[in-house]
């Protein structure tokens, strides 16, 4: 399996000539999007979908590639947010069995990352548990995480609940490359699956990123009880942020029991691959990234996520607390489409 650079020059007015006349006339990104245009091109008949995603994606992207993203959970359990989804929240924990564990030590963390990285993930996302972010030694402690992380050459991302401008900066002057903070759906749907948090500051905590200089990560989830429409508006959500996420993943739900939402039926594969090429579509330069909920798709699934646009996978046994797919797996996956890893920076350890 050989290695590749990642694409520096993404040229937005590269579409000249063959862009998909969804995508309008213009040759710029665009942020405007109606929810009514968003649901059109999620409603396309699948192989017009599939050819209009694939042909922006050869302008906005180097080929072939795929980038290697692992997730560790470093402080588990007991979050005070009510997200129904979640089997971290403490709402549900008598049910979930979730339970409090503290921060994970920086060199537990840094091992992690290590051996992250041998497996041929160029980015390290960590997770904690937390509503917001709270200055002592705890932020400190993921300070030095996030120092670490990017010393071994890999690109550094968190999440951490809500932050503000100070603290996103400190996240910044570190060198972390991406904060993780997703919408999770629609404006609309939102209050049915969280209460404890307001969409707005969701909004507010992606625009302190933002200023700070660190790239933004933010997606969703299907399969929540939500209507087409509202995958079509949190979709528009995202593409009107300015400028797009450089990030964007796409998770499909995995209930978990004692959860609230432990009961849903999974999601139909064809409606993941929807979502993420309406996703390539209206981001075109964005990083889509194929997310929770991988582990119930066949390989075929996977493959046409990948080719709807999607250009990477979470990668490692664990996606936070619940299961994700064989690594050996996915490489003999990414090894049989023919697909290139994204390589790491060189170490600077
Ligand atoms: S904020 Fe994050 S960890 Fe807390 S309940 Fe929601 S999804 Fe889970």
């Amino acid at each position: 399996m050989s290695s590749v650079t990642e694409k520096s020059d993404l040229n937005p007015q590269a579409a000249n000539g063959a862009r998909p006349s969804v995508c309008g006339d213009s040759q710029t990104l665009r942020h405007d999007w109606s929810v009514d245009e968003v649901l059109k091109i999620l409603r396309l008949p699948l192989t017009e979908l599939l050819y209009a995603a694939q042909t922006l994606h050869r302008h906005y992207h180097k080929q072939g590639t795929v980038q290697l993203a692992s997730l560790l959970s470093i402080k588990t359990g007991a979050c005070p947010e009510d997200c129904k989804y979640c089997p971290q929240s403490a709402h549900y924990a008598k049910e979930t069995g979730v339970e409090r564990e503290t921060l994970l030590e920086v060199d537990t963390v840094l091992d992690k990352a290590r051996v992250a990285k041998d497996a041929g993930a160029t980015r390290f996302c960590m997770g904690a548990a937390w509503r917001e972010v709270r200055d002592g030694a705890e932020f400190d402690q993921v300070l030095e995480m996030v120092r670490g992380v990017r010393a071994l050459g890999m690109e550094s991302c968190v999440t951490l609940g809500m932050l503000n401008q100070t603290q996103a900066d400190r996240l910044a002057e570190a060198g972390l490359t991406a904060y993780n903070h997703n919408l999770d759906t629609s404006p609309e749907f939102y209050s049915e699956i969280i209460t404890t948090r307001t969409y707005q500051e969701r909004l507010d905590t992606i625009q302190c990123v933002r200023n700070s200089g660190i790239t933004v990560c933010c997606g969703g989830i299907i399969g929540m009880g939500e209507s087409e429409r509202d995958r079509a508006g949190m979709l528009q959500a995202l593409a009107a942020l300015q400028p797009h996420p450089e990030s964007v993943p796409i998770n499909a739900l995995v209930p978990v029991a004692g959860t609230p939402l432990g009961a849903r039926a999974p999601v139909e594969p064809v409606e993941m691959v929807r979502m993420i090429a309406t996703a390539r579509i209206v981001m075109p330069k964005s990083r889509v990234r194929l997310s929770a909920g991988r582990k119930d798709f066949s390989k075929e699934t996977q493959l046409l996520c990948l080719m709807a646009g999607a250009n990477s996978i979470f990668y490692g046994d664990k996606l936070l607390t619940t299961a994700n797919n064989d690594t050996d797996d996915d490489l003999a996956l990414i090894e049989e489409a023919g697909l290139q890893l994204l390589q790491s920076e060189p170490s600077v350890e």
